[in-house]
C-alpha cells in the first residue's frame, strides 16, 4: 500500500516555532529599517544561488529559510526604506504583512462564489465609492495595478460606444469608425499600452498638450475632438490623470468631465496614486471632478501602502461594468443556494478567475489606521515635497525644473543642460544605499524625481537627502570635499550617513 503524502508539517509544534522565527526576522527587519542601507545590489553569492538545478529532493523548512535571510532579503528594491523617493512605490505596513499571511492561510480564491472573502471586496468598493463620490451600487474590483485598471476601464468604455456585446463576438474590423482615446502628454505609458493591448491602436490616443502646471489643455483637448469628428473618427474615451507620474500634476477634472459629458463620451480618471488625494479633506480640492468620473483607476499599494499588488477598478454603471466581461461558463454557472449561489462575481467584472484575497490586506489596513492617519500620513509627504522644494529653492546648485502638484519634486542641477550630473548623482545615491531618487525626462532633459510617497519619510530624512545631495554633487563634478565634518547623524537608529 502506498503511503499517503501530504504537504502539511511532519511536526506541528516545531512548525509552530519555526513559522514564529520567521515572523520575528520580518518584525525586526521592519523595525531596523533606518539603519541599514536603501538598497544593495544582489550579490554574486546570491545571484549564484538562484541559477541551480530543479530540486528533487525537499529541505527542512529552516534551511529554507536561513536561505531566505542570507540570500533575498538583503537584496529588496529598498521601496520601503524611508529615503527611498524613485518612482511611484507604496512602503507597505507590518499590519499588511499580517494580512497578507492571514490570507494565504485561508487561500481563498476570490473569483467568485459564496464566500465571506467576496463580501470583503464589495466594502471595500463601497468604501472608495463613498471616498470618491461615487454611487454606493458602484463596481469594483482588485486587479494587479493602476495598469490593469486603465486597461480595463478602455474595454468597458469601448463596449459602452458601441453600445451592445458585437465587439466581443465579432471583433473590431467587423465595427464602422475607428474610436479615439485622449490623454494629456503626461499620462502613463499604460494608457498608450492599453489601447494597443485592445486593438485599437496606439496611433489612435491622441496625447493633448498640457500648460504650464502639465495640466491638460482644455482648448487643445476641444480642437482634438471636434478635427477627429470632421475626420469621420469616433471620439470615445477622455482619460484624465490625477496625479502624473512624471510630476504628480492634476488634469482639469471638472473640466474633463464637461467636455465628455457634452461630447458624450466615456470618462475615466488614472488616480493610480493622486485619486487617494480624496481621503485627505485639505487635499481633496485638488481632484475635485474626481466624483464625475465614469471610472476611476488606483493602487492601494501606492499611497495607501497596503503591500503590492492591490490595484483597484471602480467603475460608476455596474451594469456597463458586467457587460464588458461577463460570459456563461457551464462550470461557473450560479446556483439558487450553497457555495455557487450569488450574482455577480468577480470573474464577471474581469479578465481574471482565480484570483487572490487582495480586499483582507486592503480592509485590515483602512480597519487598523482609519483614514483619518492614512490621509495624514499622505499630506505628509507633500509637506516633505514642499519642504525639499524650499530648500532646491535656495540651493545655489540645484533648481526646479517641475511645479510640485502634491509630492513629486523634479529638479536637477544648474548649467548641466544634457543632465549628465542628475544623472551622475542618482546613481551615486543608489550605488552608496543613501538615497533611491529616480530620473525622469522633462523636456527632453532628464531631471532628479523625488516622488516623496512613503510614510516614513520624515523631515529628517528630507534634511539627510540635502546633505546627501549636496555631497553626491561634489563627487560628480569632482570637486574636492570632505564632508565627515558636515554630516551629523540625525539621531540613534536613523538613516545611515555616509562617512568618505
Ligand atoms: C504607477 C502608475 C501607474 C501604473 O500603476 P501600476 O500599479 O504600476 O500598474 C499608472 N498611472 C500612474 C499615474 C501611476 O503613477
Amino acid at each position: 500500500m502506498t503511503k499517503p503524502v501530504d504537504l502539511d508539517p511532519d511536526d506541528w509544534d516545531a512548525f509552530r516555532a519555526e513559522s514564529h522565527r520567521a515572523l520575528d526576522l520580518m518584525i525586526d527587519y521592519l523595525r531596523g529599517l533606518r539603519e541599514r542601507p536603501v538598497w544593495v545590489p544582489p550579490s554574486d553569492e546570491a545571484k549564484a544561488r538562484f541559477d541551480r538545478d530543479l530540486p528533487r529532493e525537499g529541505r527542512e523548512l529552516s534551511a529554507v529559510l536561513a536561505d531566505f535571510d542570507r540570500y533575498i532579503k538583503p537584496f529588496a528594491t529598498g521601496n520601503i526604506h524611508p529615503m527611498f523617493m524613485g518612482w511611484v512605490q507604496g512602503a507597505g505596513t507590518p499590519v499588511g504583512m499580517i494580512a497578507e499571511m492571514l490570507a494565504a492561510g485561508m487561500n481563498s480564491n476570490c473569483g467568485g462564489r459564496n464566500h465571506i472573502a467576496i463580501d470583503v471586496e464589495r466594502q471595500i468598493a463601497k468604501w472608495m465609492a463613498q471616498a470618491f463620490g461615487f454611487p454606493q451600487d458602484a463596481s469594483g474590483i482588485f486587479v494587479t495595478g493602476a495598469s490593469m485598471a486603465n486597461f480595463l476601464s478602455l474595454l468597458v468604455a469601448r463596449d459602452q460606444a458601441y453600445g451592445d456585446k458585437d465587439v466581443r463576438l465579432n471583433g473590431l474590423c467587423a465595427r464602422e469608425g475607428q474610436l479615439i482615446a485622449y490623454a494629456s502628454r503626461e499620462a502613463h505609458n499604460c494608457v498608450r499600452q492599453a489601447m494597443e493591448l485592445a486593438g485599437l491602436g496606439a496611433r489612435h490616443l491622441r496625447l493633448i498638450p498640457s500648460d504650464g502646471n502639465r495640466r491638460m489643455k482644455i482648448s487643445a483637448l476641444r480642437h482634438a475632438i471636434s478635427a477627429d469628428r470632421a475626420a469621420g473618427f469616433r471620439p470615445f474615451l477622455i482619460v484624465g490623470t490625477a496625479g502624473t507620474v512624471d510630476t504628480g500634476a492634476v488634469d482639469p477634472l471638472d473640466r474633463l468631465a464637461d467636455v465628455a459629458h457634452s461630447e458624450d463620451m466615456w470618462f475615466h480618471v488614472d488616480g493610480a496614486f493622486g485619486a487617494l488625494a480624496a481621503l485627505s479633506p485639505a487635499l481633496k480640492p485638488l481632484v475635485k471632478g474626481l466624483e464625475r468620473a465614469d471610472s476611476i483607476a488606483f493602487d492601494f499599494h501606492k499611497w495607501l501602502h497596503v503591500p503590492y499588488d492591490a490595484g483597484f477598478f471602480l467603475v460608476r454603471d455596474k451594469d456597463a461594468h458586467r457587460r464588458a466581461f461577463a460570459a456563461n461558463a457551464a462550470y461557473l454557472s450560479r446556483a439558487p443556494r450553497g457555495l455557487a449561489a450569488g450574482d455577480t462575481w468577480p470573474c464577471d467584472l474581469g479578465p481574471d478567475l482565480s484570483r487572490g484575497f487582495r480586499a483582507l490586506k486592503a480592509w485590515m489596513t483602512i480597519e487598523t489606521f482609519g483614514t483619518k492617519k492614512l490621509s495624514e500620513c499622505i499630506e505628509q509627504c507633500c509637506r516633505m515635497a514642499k519642504r525639499l522644494e524650499g530648500w532646491i529653492a535656495k540651493s545655489d546648485a540645484f533648481v526646479m525644473r517641475a511645479p510640485v502638484a502634491l509630492n513629486i519634486v523634479c529638479f536637477g542641477v544648474k548649467e548641466d543642460d544634457d543632465g549628465s550630473l542628475a544623472r551622475e548623482i542618482v546613481m551615486e545615491l543608489h550605488e552608496r544605499g543613501e538615497a533611491a531618487p529616480s530620473l525622469t525626462i522633462l523636456d527632453g532633459v532628464p531631471a532628479i524625481r523625488a516622488a516623496i510617497i512613503n510614510h516614513r519619510t520624515h523631515e529628517e530624512d528630507i534634511d539627510a537627502f540635502t546633505i546627501f545631495l549636496d555631497a553626491a554633487l561634489r563627487r560628480a563634478r569632482k570637486e574636492p570635499h570632505d564632508f565627515g565634518a558636515l554630516v551629523e547623524p540625525h539621531g540613534p537608529g536613523k538613516t545611515r550617513l555616509s562617512e568618505d
